[in-house]
Parts: C-alpha cells; sequence; structure tokens
C-alpha cells in the first residue's frame, strides 16, 4: 500500500476545559472518571515537534479540551510556525485569551481561531455555554480585530462556529448582523448527535448532518480522515479520528515512538485496509462511527 502524506495534526496540549456544556462527551467522561486537569509540558512538545519528519500543512490546537488552558500554547504555535509553510488554527471557547499578552499571540503566527460561540448576549450564550462570559469573549475579538487593523495584518483569522439549537436557531440573522459588522466570519452548524441531546434540537436548520447528507446508495466511498489526519490527546496517544470518544482504539504513542513510524506502521495500515474492504479481522473504532456507516465523507476511489 503507497503511504498516504499526513496532512494535519490535531493535538490537545491539556485534558481540560473552563466550561461546561451539557452535550460535550469529553465533559462527561472527565466528570465520571474524576480525571484531574493536565497539560503538555513545552519541552516534551517540543521534543514531539522537532523530531518530526513528516511535517504537515495544517496543525490544529484544540480537540477535546480548551487549549488555552495550557500557558505555553502560544510559545509552542510558534515552534510550529518555526517550520516551513504550515497553518496553524486553534479551536477555543476563547474566554481566556485575554490572559495572554497580545503580542506573544501575534508574535506566534498563528493563523486562524475558530471560536465555539453560539449566542448573541450572556443569556442566549451561557444556556449551552455554561461558566462562560459572553461579554469577556465580545471585547477580546474586538481588541484582535482592531489590533489587526491598526497594524495592517491579516491574521490571524477569526471565525465563529455557532452550534444551532433549539433555543438560539432564531438569532442566526442577529448572530451574523453582529459578528459580521466586526468582519468576523460566521458558521452555523447543528449540534452532533450525541447522547440525549434531543431536547436540544433545533426544529428548522438541518444542516451540517452527515447521516442525513449522504447518498442512501452504495458507493464506492469511505471516510479518508486515516489517509489524512492524525490526533493526539495530551498523553502522547495517537488516535486516526475525534470519532472515540472513549479514547479506547490508541494506534501508538509519539512520547515512546515516533510519529512517522507510527504514521508508516501496520496498526494504521490495518485500519486502511479495513476502511477499504480488504481485511475485516482487526479492532478497529469505525464500527458504530456514523461516518463508517454512512460511507465516508466523499469519494475517494482513486486513494
Ligand atoms: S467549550 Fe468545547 S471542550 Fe469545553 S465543554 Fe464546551 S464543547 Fe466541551
Ligand atoms: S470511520 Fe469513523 S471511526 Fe473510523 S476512522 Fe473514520 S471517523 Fe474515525
Amino acid at each position: 500500500m503507497n503511504i498516504p502524506i499526513c496532512r494535519e495534526i490535531m493535538i490537545d496540549v491539556t485534558n481540560y476545559c473552563n466550561l461546561s456544556c451539557p452535550l460535550c462527551p469529553n465533559g462527561k467522561i472527565r466528570k465520571k472518571e474524576k480525571i484531574a486537569h493536565k497539560n503538555m509540558s513545552f519541552e516534551t512538545f517540543q521534543n514531539f515537534v522537532c523530531g518530526l519528519k513528516i511535517i504537515p500543512e495544517l496543525f490544529v490546537f484544540g480537540n477535546k479540551c480548551e487549549p488555552l488552558l495550557n500557558k505555553s500554547v502560544f510559545e509552542m504555535i510558534k515552534l510550529v510556525n518555526s517550520k516551513n509553510s504550515i497553518f496553524t488554527l486553534m479551536f477555543t471557547n476563547f474566554n481566556l485569551i485575554d490572559t495572554f499578552l497580545i503580542d506573544d499571540i501575534f508574535n506566534s503566527g498563528i493563523k486562524q481561531f475558530i471560536i465555539g460561540l453560539d449566542g448573541i448576549d450572556q443569556n442566549s450564550y451561557t444556556q449551552y455555554r455554561k461558566g462562560g462570559d459572553f461579554d469577556r469573549v465580545l471585547n477580546s475579538i474586538k481588541k484582535i480585530q482592531e489590533y489587526k487593523k491598526n497594524n495592517n495584518l491579516q491574521f490571524p483569522v477569526l471565525s465563529i462556529m455557532f452550534i444551532v439549537f433549539k433555543h438560539n436557531e432564531h438569532l442566526i440573522e442577529k448572530a451574523k448582523t453582529l459578528f459580521e459588522a466586526l468582519d468576523v466570519r460566521i458558521d452555523f452548524k447543528r449540534t452532533d448527535l450525541y447522547d440525549g441531546c434531543e431536547q436540544w434540537l433545533p426544529e428548522k436548520f438541518t444542516k451540517n448532518i452527515i447521516i442525513e447528507e449522504k447518498n442512501t446508495e452504495q458507493t464506492s466511498s469511505f471516510c479518508i480522515l486515516p489517509w489524512r489526519k492524525a490526533t493526539i490527546d495530551v498523553d502522547g496517544n495517537v488516535f486516526p479520528c475525534c470519532a472515540d470518544e472513549a479514547l479506547e482504539f490508541k494506534f501508538g504513542n509519539v512520547f515512546e515512538t515516533s510519529f512517522d513510524k507510527i504514521w508508516n506502521g501496520s496498526e494504521l495500515n490495518n485500519l486502511r485496509l479495513f476502511l477499504k474492504n480488504k481485511i475485516n479481522d482487526v479492532k478497529v473504532p469505525c464500527i458504530n462511527c456514523p461516518v463508517y456507516k454512512n460511507n465516508g465523507y466523499t469519494d475517494v476511489a482513486n486513494i
């Protein structure tokens, strides 16, 4: 099998979040298993990044946690950006961005923040983003945009990811007006179908549901993530995607083995062979995954 090029590394440099969103599967696991807050040290991160032979195009901070809880995060981003032509991006709730110096944020070279924010004021925002402070986030957004304008800078781009629920779907147009006036992109997405989500689901808005959008006819398509992306948790464990919420299927550990070996190793290759229907007697996280059940994201017969 041809070894694919890893295009994206997504990493958690902490295992915690400052908010308590009711449907967040990671928050539920943290609570159930009483997991203590832990950060990845800069030195550990540096060893990993400096040992990388595969340089991805995209390096994403924040998968299941809030990256701004790690005080070294912008130093880490700066290190990644010292490697050529990498796009660095962070998924964040942005509540803690004002605990960092603005110069450190800009000097890190980060290209984009995708901010989870689904309201237009404190009341609508905290119905889901429990523990969040809407005005604090909005003020930080304004401050970053102003700094960019004053210094004629294009990056970092700020984007809002507005999850549409029953309680906020009537606010879509108001949210567009609010953020477009600040020159901030806003995307709308319905919540994923987590356990207990029924009471939260919007009545009219149905965008971005893989299950509903897929053609039900059999096609030659399958999930392409293990060809493109690797996900790494705070302990260095590697996963092919974020669908394995229980973090049961680990494909190696970058603190023990080089990432290149893991990416090119037999376990990830077996997952790729499984997804191409070439083998079936392997343990994989895909069996109950909606992406797998619906024949993947796209037609990738040429992989
Ligand atoms: S902000 Fe994100 S990681 Fe934090 S609790 Fe909410 S959904 Fe989970
Ligand atoms: S099919 Fe689902 S579980 Fe399997 S690699 Fe793709 S996203 Fe992950």
